[in-house]
């Protein structure tokens, strides 16, 4: 593949990137950066550095709103995501789903591996594929690994909405896409899902649409 020649420092684009303030602008898919994976995070960014972009990740996971952001989707292919869900959601949802809420918090690093056999699929959607959503079958629960935005070590079980949370970024950072991991015959438009399958539990859909749950 063609690279962007000639190559301007990492950090000389992230200071770039921060210059004008305020939320960055979302790489949608189609975007070679959110499929070419990311560098580990060894320093690139000077702590400073870091913590602006750590900040302006913050604010624009805000804005648009989301619950998680990955480098990749604001263009830096570094191995750095934030997460952070308020949910903001019904009791029969949350029951559901598994949907409590998360602080913020800075992923530097991370993996995943799954923990027991357990698969949960609902409907997600990615900021960066802006008007659809699509069932994701995913592990029920995964032990992330990595670091915080301090390099204080992490190691941590997730479950429920918070697990699928990290998967869906930390896949961001291997150059993987929700919809790689989707059920396609779900792909359904926001307002369509917002009028039809807004239940708690995919599974009117999967047999009005004709897909498989776990
Ligand atoms: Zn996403």
């Amino acid at each position: 593949m063609a690279a962007p020649s000639p190559r301007v420092p990492l950090a000389e684009r992230v200071e770039e990137l921060l210059a004008p303030g305020g939320p960055l602008p979302i790489v949608a898919a189609g975007a070679p950066v959110l499929r070419s994976g990311t560098e580990r995070y060894e320093g690139q960014l000077d702590p400073a550095l870091l913590a602006r972009f750590v900040e302006a990740l913050r604010v624009t996971m805000h804005a648009a709103p989301g619950v998680g952001l990955a480098a990749p989707q604001v263009g830096v292919e570094l191995r750095i995501a934030v997460i952070e869900d308020p949910a903001p959601v019904p009791e029969e949802v949350r029951m559901a789903r598994g949907r409590v809420p998360q602080p913020f918090r800075v992923l530097v690093n991370p993996s995943y591996e799954p923990v027991g056999s357990g698969r949960a699929a609902f409907f997600e959607g990615c900021l960066s594929v802006p008007g659809y959503q699509a069932v994701v079958a995913r592990h029920a629960e995964v032990r992330l690994t990595g670091e915080d935005e301090h390099g204080r070590a992490l190691d941590e079980v997730f479950a429920g909405w918070a697990a699928r949370i990290v998967q869906h970024e930390t896949d961001h950072l291997d150059g993987l896409l929700y919809l790689d991991r989707a059920e396609l015959r779900s792909l359904t438009a926001n307002q369509t899902a917002l009028e039809l399958w807004a239940h708690p539990t995919p599974e009117a859909a999967a047999e009005a649409l004709g897909f498989e749950l776990p």
